[in-house]
């Protein structure tokens, strides 16, 4: 069904018959081949009614995120720098049985920006491609890849830089491509 609602959006890949398009490999290639295009796509969103914009990509998340198993992926816990607040540290050294300084000196490190950040990629506590402290996880780990938050077109670069490794993230972006007109707008002005 939701294929059917979402079809005319969704990214035209030859040989790939199954959407959402979840291979890691293909989407990393991707990322290189088009950054040219995704880079005058950002110009092309800025451009958007930001209300609108952030209907569409939400709608467009919430079709396509369901269809991806984050469990079969655990990309983003393998690869990005995770921050992490005073709170947030309080209630997980809580949930290991463990002083706040322990847990600091095992799990903690200051980040470029002096903020707390877990201090190792892939994050200590993903376990095969799953969260070991799920119900504890920290706020950024919630929120990613943060479709749902308002003012989506002030948050273009950061999304950009998870395209490449973000199934979600890159079907959303290629999907909104086609919905927002952007895809017969470049082609037609080739
Ligand atoms: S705390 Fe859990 S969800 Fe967050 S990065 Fe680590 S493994 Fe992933
Ligand atoms: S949020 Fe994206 S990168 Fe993270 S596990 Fe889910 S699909 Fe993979």
């Amino acid at each position: 069904m939701w294929i059917k609602g979402l079809l005319p959006y969704l990214y035209p890949i030859e040989n790939k018959p199954s959407y959402p398009i979840v291979d890691l490999e293909f989407i990393k290639n991707k990322a290189i081949e088009l950054e040219a295009e995704n880079l005058q796509f950002h110009d092309f969103l800025r451009n958007l009614d930001s209300l609108s914009l952030d209907k569409s990509v939400f709608a467009l998340s919430e079709a396509i995120s369901p269809k991806i198993e984050c469990t079969d992926c655990g990309n983003c816990c393998k690869s990005l720098m995770v921050n992490i607040d005073e709170e947030e540290a309080n209630n997980l050294s809580a949930h290991l049985g463990q002083t706040r300084a322990e847990f600091d000196e095992k799990y903690l490190d200051k980040g470029e920006s002096g903020r707390m950040v877990v201090n190792a990629i892939p994050c200590h506590f993903l376990v095969g491609n799953s969260c070991s402290v799920y119900e504890h996880r920290f706020a950024g780990c919630k929120e990613f890849p943060a479709f749902h938050v308002p003012d989506f077109n002030k948050r273009l670069f950061t999304t950009q830089m998870h395209y490449d490794r973000c199934p979600i993230i890159f079907n959303v972006m290629e999907s909104l491509k086609l919905a927002t007109g952007f895809k017969q707008a470049a082609s037609s002005s080739l």
